[in-house]
């Protein structure tokens, strides 16, 4: 093992990785909003919302210093090795910092890889859980995940494929889905055609599928389909990201519920189970 390059000793200060839901300021625990009130430095992500920050910095002891560490602004993406620098450098200054994460922190946030390097620094780590924002599109729909007949469990997939291209494995996905398992994926949109492919193979086109973007923010909006339909769906109504595909049967209980919801167009409904 290679040396520490960090004091020996206990650090003074800590760190907590905080979920801050998927962007309704409503959708914040109360245990999120008492860690940001003891930040001195807040790390904030791009998928945090404006409003979610203003209402934990309206009345905030002594404002934290802000660094913003996501693409906003059209810059690049802060590295991942400089923020967990940052945030084992701060702790080690005495500063309690908070790094303030969309939905989960340990939901495809890389939570786990930086609860593991702090933890490596000798920093002392706590994690603040948040509402993922699968759990938080399909209360958009308002469409359960699981349901006695039609889905037997939730499987959390990435639609992004690895560094080096490598795509999901969609042949195993593919398997769970038909075994009764609901998909939902995230950061799928951007490339809706692969998810597709991926699972085409092994689904068949009528599947019920639906897309959520911006769940449970003021913007949202959202489309209810098939697989088959999916990537016409997401261009027809100009769906991108950050969004959320569900995939499963479970779906099919939207056809009676989406003409009282303005959030699915009626005749993607009629799509999804015929
Ligand atoms: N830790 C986050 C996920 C980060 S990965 C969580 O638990 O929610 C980023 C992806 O999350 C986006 O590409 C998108 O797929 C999803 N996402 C985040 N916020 C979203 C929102 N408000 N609506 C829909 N999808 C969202």
């Amino acid at each position: 093992m290679t040396p520490s390059p960090w004091p020996a000793g206990s650090c003074p200060g800590r760190c907590m990785l905080v979920g801050a839901g998927p962007g309704d300021p409503e959708l914040l625990t109360l245990k999120a909003l008492k860690a940001i009130r003891l930040a001195t430095v807040l790390l904030v992500d791009d998928l945090v919302g404006d409003d979610v920050l203003a209402l934990a910095l309206a009345d905030h002891p002594a404002p934290p210093r802000i660094v913003a560490v996501g693409k906003r602004g059209g810059c690049a993406s802060t590295p991942q090795a400089f923020i967990e620098r940052l945030m084992i450098q701060q702790a080690w200054q005495g500063e309690c910092v908070v790094r303030l994460k969309g939905g989960d922190p340990f939901v495809f946030g890389r939570g786990g890889e930086e609860a593991e390097h702090l933890r490596a620094a000798g920093v002392p780590v706590e994690v603040v859980g948040g509402l993922t924002a699968g759990l938080a599109a399909a209360t958009a729909l308002g469409t359960p995940l699981t349901h006695r007949e039609l889905a037997r469990g939730v499987m959390f997939v990435t639609g992004h494929a690895r560094d080096g291209g490598e795509e999901p494995d969609w042949d195993a996905i593919a398997a769970a889905a038909r075994a009764g398992i609901t998909l939902v994926v995230y950061m799928g949109v951007a490339r809706i055609e692969a998810v597709q492919q991926g699972l085409r193979s092994a689904l068949p086109d009528r599947t019920p599928a639906a897309v959520v973007q911006h769940a449970s923010l003021p913007q949202q909006r959202s489309v209810l389909t098939t697989l088959g339909e999916l990537p016409q769906a997401v261009r027809r109504e100009g769906l991108g990201s950050p969004a959320i595909v569900i995939i499963g049967e479970v779906l099919q209980g939207l056809a009676s519920l989406a003409a009282d919801t303005p959030l699915a167009a009626p005749q993607d409904a009629a799509a999804a189970t015929a």
